[in-house]
This record gives C-alpha cells, structure tokens and sequence, in this order.
C-alpha cells in the first residue's frame, strides 16, 4: 500500500483500531528512524545557539528497556537558567512588536511541521515516556491542534484590540490585550509534546518570550518541540530551551527579577510553592494546571458494560499517569458486585509490555521513583485492604528490563487516604455508597478538582451531578473514558480547586487572553 502524509492521517485519543492501518506502518517507519537517533549529547538552546553546562549531563533512559540510553541531555546550572531568562527579556519588545498576524503565522506553521513530523514525535514519546502508540500518536496530534486553536482565538478576537464606547465625542477609545513579557513555561513528564505547546504557543501568540524546560525524564520530545518552532520561524531569544532537574534550575526561572509570568503544569505540591512565592514585589500571573483524583460515579440504572469499560480505559490508560486518569470509584450498593466483576475482567484482559508493539495497551511507569511508590502502595494495600486485581511489580521476559507495574484494583474504605491522595500510578480504588448524595459528598471531599466521570440513565440524576460535582471537567456515560480524553476546542481542561489557578482552562476558549494584560487607550482628538 502507498502510505498517506503524516499530516493526512489523523489520530486522536479515541480513535478506533479501524483507523490505525496506515498510522502502524508510519509510526514503524518513525520508530526505526528515532531508534537510530538515540544515544547523542544534547545542549541548552538559548538565542538559538547551542550552550553546553559544566554540569555533568543528564541520561535519559528508556523505561521500557532501562539499558537503553535515549540521550545525554545537559543540565542547567542556576546560571544558565538566568542567562536564558536574559535573552527572553532581551527580545521581549521586538516580539511584542511584531504585529499579532505574523506571530500567528509562524504558529500556524509550527502546526503544520507538528503534522508532518507527528509520527516520529509519536515514537519518541513511546520510548521516552512509555506511551502505547495511540496516546503517543494522539499526544502528537493534539499538540499541532492546540497550536491551531490558539491562533484561532487570536484571529477570533482581532489580536484582542477592540473599539468601545464614547463618553464625549472628542475621544477614541481602544482597549488592548497585551503580553506581560517574559513566561517560564515548566511541563510535566506526562503530556510532554501536547502540555508544552499548549503552553508555549498560548504565550508565544499573546506575544510573550519563553524560556521553556521539559521535565528531566523527557527532554527529548521538548527538543523535537524547540525544533518545530525554530523551524518555523519563531526568532532567536523568543523560545529557549533549558533541561536540568527541577531542584536546580526550577526556583532560579521562576524567582528571576526578569520573568513577568509563569505558565506551569504539573504537580500540586510544586504549583502552591511557586504561587505562594512568585509575587514579592507585585503579583504575577501564574498559570497552574496541577493535578487530580478524579472519581467516577456509577449508579444503579448505570449501563455496567458501558461503565466498567470506560472507567478501565481511564484508569490505567497511559499506566494510570494522566492528571485526568480516574483513580477512585463509587458505586452503588446495588450494583457493586456486578460492577467489579465486569471491571476486574476487563483489567484481567488488558496486554502489558513494551507499548512500542502494537497491541500493548499498558507500558511501564516513568521511572525507578514510580515504581518504589507502587510498590509500598501495593504492599500496604495487601496488608490492610482487598486487592482485587495487580498488586505487584510485573516480572518475566521483556518486563524485567523496564518499570512494569501490573494495573490495579483496590477496595477501600472511603475514609482512606487512597481515595484523596494523588497517586499517579495504574492504581484504582474502589468503594460503595448508598445514594448519589453519599457519592458527590465522597467526590468532592479530595483536595483536587480536575475530571470527574457519572454513570447514570436517569436525567435528574445527571443534573444533580453536573451541578453539585467541584471538577472542571466532566463526562457522562463516556465508554472510551470515564474521565478522561479532552481535546482542543471540545472539551476545556479546567482545574478546581487543588488542580488549577485560574479558573479557566487549557483546551478552551477564555486560555490565550491569560497571557495578556489589558490597556485602555484613550485619545481626545480635539
Ligand atoms: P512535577 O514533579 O510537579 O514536575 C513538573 C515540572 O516541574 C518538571 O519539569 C519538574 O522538573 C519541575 N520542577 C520541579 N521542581 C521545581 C521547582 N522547585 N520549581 C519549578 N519547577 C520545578 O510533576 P510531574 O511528575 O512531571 O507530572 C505529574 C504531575 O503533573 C501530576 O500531579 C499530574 O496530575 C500533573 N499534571 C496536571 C495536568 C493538568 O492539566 N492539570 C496535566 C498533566 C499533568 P523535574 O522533572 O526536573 O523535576
Ligand atoms: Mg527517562
């Protein structure tokens, strides 16, 4: 068969196997091809140039096969983190300047490369974050539509440069959104091409500079992102690429007198500390979109097939570390027994191993930390709970190269910290309730207030949910994912409480005028 353009053939988190032909033999092609890119020295970018550290390099390996040495990234120094701070601010004006059309441009253009370089994008995703090859391909595709959306919204509102009213008729008043300047622009580990360009990009559009680090156990795919913009036109200083650890160079980027804003997603515990101490001298904006323990609700009149589908799907999709992944049930009383059976089979079924092969579902954890976390989560679940499904380390074969956790099913009582802490592991408790009151009550009891998931037949019941439910993203009778599969422009990833900042989400339609600050321009003619 002739196999389509990269940018013809379309992927998102919910595409079904029937699509998937011509991406397999793609992604095959791109797997081969980034497999004999592994192994080489990678610099800092800063002003475009290449900037080595005196830090002795990080190594990125492969938690599919931990032999597998994926790069040798360098890690910033405090320094060097300024030093590219610096350069952000030094092209802060230019960029501004430069008129809101042509910046969407080069970001209309960093979405068609996206496109066309989407498979071998996907592919390192794979062997760097352990993705299976649809998450990894949807995570590629999202990041170019996320570019799109964003620019869409700048065109939508005309760069955000309105005519208003008139007091007298001697003057002209214009109100104008604009950037604030400089954005640190940390990313998770989980989401590594989607969340950084989703970030980056907003800013970018909104006419920031960025000085962007990928977290340590991905800067690989944050290259293949610092590529596509350099690629497409975005200036020298605009868009600097800084990997190191967090400890090191995290607090000398955000608590630089240069940044003027930070633009964040990742964990709670990190979030809070930049929040609580960004602004000294004035405050800042601080774009946090942090992390979850996102329940599902499944009735009595619930479609159970349907349910315990969808909540396996969210559960342990992508190993249970997406910050939308489902980690807690609650299921009524009246169903309880026949919804566990159907969720524990279908967990049962789930093919475990190296996702780079096509029909894994279920890949390794990020890293050796995970995977200790796992482990102590599993034996203290042993000892004191019902395990109903996993429960330990996955061992034999090709597991024992790399850091395979056997997806998992918990029962707990509702007052354990298992249904209220974060986890980020492919662990799921479950636990029964007598009332949809009892369930909400239960939901919204966790810190957290990201994605939550309802089963239910009866309308009441979902308008109940919708309104008394604290998350900012929700789904009813979803069989691809209880909680989870958001994509730009459908579903807006807003965070509550504990899982964001600013009440508006990523994906959505309010994101790009974050970046900005509003001037009102008054000018008397007479
Ligand atoms: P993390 O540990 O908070 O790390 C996120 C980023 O922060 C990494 O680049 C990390 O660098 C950096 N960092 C560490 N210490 C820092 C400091 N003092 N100052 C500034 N940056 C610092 O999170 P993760 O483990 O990568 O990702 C998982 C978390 O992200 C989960 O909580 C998940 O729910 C959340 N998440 C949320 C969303 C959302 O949209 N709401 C989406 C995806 C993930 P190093 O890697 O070098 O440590
Ligand atoms: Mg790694």
């Amino acid at each position: 068969m002739t196999l389509p353009k990269p940018e013809d053939v379309r992927i998102t988190y919910t595409s079904q196997a029937a699509d998937m032909e011509a991406a397999h033999q793609l992604f095959d092609l791109a797997l081969a091809k980034v497999r004999g890119e592994a192994g080489a020295e990678h610099p800092l970018y800063i002003d475009h140039r290449p900037v080595t550290s005196p830090l002795p390099s990080m190594k990125d390996i492969s938690p599919i096969d931990i032999s597998v040495v994926l790069g040798h990234f360098a890690a910033a120094t405090a320094e060097l983190a300024g030093a590219a701070i610096e350069s952000a601010a030094a092209q802060k004006a230019r960029w501004r300047r430069t008129p809101w059309h042509e910046r969407v441009a080069i970001i209309r253009q960093a979405a068609r490369l996206t496109r066309q370089r989407k498979f071998e994008l996907a592919a390192v995703m794979a062997i760097e974050v352990g993705k299976n090859r649809l998450e990894a391909l949807g995570d590629a595709e999202e990041s170019a539509d996320l570019m799109d959306y964003y620019a869409d919204q700048m065109e939508q509102a005309n760069g955000f440069i309105r005519d208003m009213n008139r007091i007298t008729p001697i003057e002209r008043n214009t109100d104008v959104l604009r950037p604030f300047g400089v954005f640190a622009c940390i990313a998770p580990f989980n989401f590594p091409a989607a969340l950084s360009a989703g970030m980056s990009s907003a800013a970018l559009l909104a006419g920031n500079t960025v000085v962007y680090k990928p977290a340590q156990d991905t800067p690989w795919t944050g290259l293949k992102l610092y590529e596509i913009y350099r690629d497409a036109g975005v200036p020298a200083g605009v868009f600097n690429y800084v990997t190191g650890s967090g400890s090191v160079i995290g607090d000398p980027l955000w608590q630089h007198p240069l940044t003027d804003g930070v633009v964040f997603t990742g964990s709670k515990e990190v979030g809070l500390r930049m929040y609580a101490g960004l602004s000294s001298r004035w405050v800042k904006p601080c774009l946090l979109e942090l992390g979850g323990k996102n329940p599902t609700i499944v009735m009595d009149s619930a479609d159970l097939d349907m349910a315990a589908e969808g909540v396996m799907r969210s559960a342990f999709g992508l190993q249970g570390q997406k910050c939308s992944a489902c980690s807690r049930v609650y299921v009524h009383r009246d169903v309880a027994a026949a919804f566990t059976e159907k969720l524990v089979a279908r967990t049962q079924k789930i093919v475990v191993g190296d996702p780079t092969r096509r029909e894994v579902y279920l890949g390794p954890v990020i890293n050796e930390r995970a995977l200790r976390k796992f482990e102590t989560l599993s034996a203290y679940a042993r000892e004191h709970y019902e395990v109903l499904a996993g429960g330990e380390r996955l061992r034999g074969g090709e597991l024992d190269r790399g850091f395979f956790a056997a997806p998992t099913i918990v029962r707990a009582p509702l007052d354990s910290h298992y249904f209220r802490e974060e986890f980020f592991l492919p662990l799921l408790t479950v636990g029964t309730v007598d009332s949809l009151e009892q369930a909400l009550h239960e939901s919204n009891q966790a810190e957290y207030g990201l994605t939550a998931g309802f089963y239910s037949a009866k309308t009441e019941e979902i308008e109940q949910f919708w309104d008394e439910i604290e998350s900012g993203v929700t789904y009813v009778n979803k069989r691809s994912g209880a909680t989870t599969g958001a994509w730009p422009g459908a579903q807006p990833f807003c965070g509550w409480k504990g899982s964001g900042s600013t009440g508006k989400g990523g994906c959505g339609p309010y994101y790009v005028a974050q970046f900005m600050r509003e001037q009102s321009r008054c000018l008397i003619t007479e």
